[in-house]
């Protein structure tokens, strides 16, 4: 993960995003409201992608094909899109984590092993 962040670091000095004054409370502020404004954009994308595969899988349903055919082949019909849609959410999630500095790799085992201890209390 380190090296994906790293990457998308680069990525956006290559691009010229992020190149807003630091030093300015407002402009951070400004900041990660538009990023989080893009960020539930994007999830609210691949809501619309399970939208569409549900929608599929009804039409494919009614022309006979079994729930699981209909459901894998409308699957399949959303693969490439959805990919696209799950790659921007990351983008994004990088993004934040990069301007935090999070390692996000540690932040998301450190959460699992959370997971796992609450989930063993009960
Ligand atoms: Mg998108």
């Amino acid at each position: 993960m380190e090296k994906l962040q790293n990457y998308y670091r680069s990525f956006e000095t290559e691009m010229g995003y992020n190149r807003f004054d630091k030093n300015s409370f407002k402009a951070n502020q400004t900041f990660l409201l538009y990023i989080h404004m893009l960020l539930t954009t994007e999830v609210a994308e691949v809501a619309e992608e399970f939208r569409s595969m549900f929608d599929l899988s009804e039409k494919y349903l009614s022309e006979g094909y079994t729930d699981i055919e209909a459901m894998e082949m409308a699957k399949e019909s959303i693969r490439e899109d959805l990919g696209k849609e799950l790659a921007d959410c990351l983008a994004y999630l990088l993004k934040l984590a990069n301007h935090f500095e999070y390692d996000l790799e540690t932040e998301l085992y450190s959460k699992l092993e959370e997971i796992k201890a609450t989930r063993k209390r009960y």
